[in-house]
């Protein structure tokens, strides 16, 4: 039995990483999180684009921080647990920088990927019945 250097659990030999001191499950999970950080960072800067094509009012965002903070609250949008394990998790903003909403903390919220999907795919739907009315 070796104890992992990071999460101090007692694993197994094979369990470690190759030549390392710490066991595959943390070296997963630091994977995970340098992946969200790269991908927040983009997140914020494509929304700040956006917020500005738009002429929204726009806020530093710390993306790391809301994840935190509403994690385990549920998601904004079907009210089920979010479960970064299983779930693909995207972040939302609840009026949408396209009518005008703030790119500021306030605004935005946690939300599954499938639930997001649906909720654009619906907008879609919902333009083009209306753009036919006018017509
Ligand atoms: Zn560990
Ligand atoms: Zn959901």
């Amino acid at each position: 039995m070796i104890i992992c250097i990071r999460c101090t659990q007692p694993r197994q030999p094979q369990e470690l990483c190759k030549g390392r001191r710490h066991c595959q499950a943390c070296q997963a999970r630091a994977a995970r999180i340098s992946y969200y950080r790269h991908r927040w960072r983009q997140l914020d800067k494509n929304a700040r684009r956006r917020a500005a094509e738009y002429g929204c009012d726009v806020q530093p965002v710390d993306y790391g921080a809301i994840f935190a903070a509403d994690i385990a609250h549920p998601c904004g949008m079907c009210g089920q647990h979010l479960n970064p394990a299983t779930d693909e998790i995207e972040f939302d903003h609840i009026q949408p920088l396209a009518e005008g909403g703030a790119h500021a903390p306030h605004n935005i919220r946690l939300v599954h990927r499938t639930c997001n999907r649906e909720a654009s795919m619906r907008r879609f739907v919902l333009a083009k019945v209306l753009n036919r009315r006018v017509a």
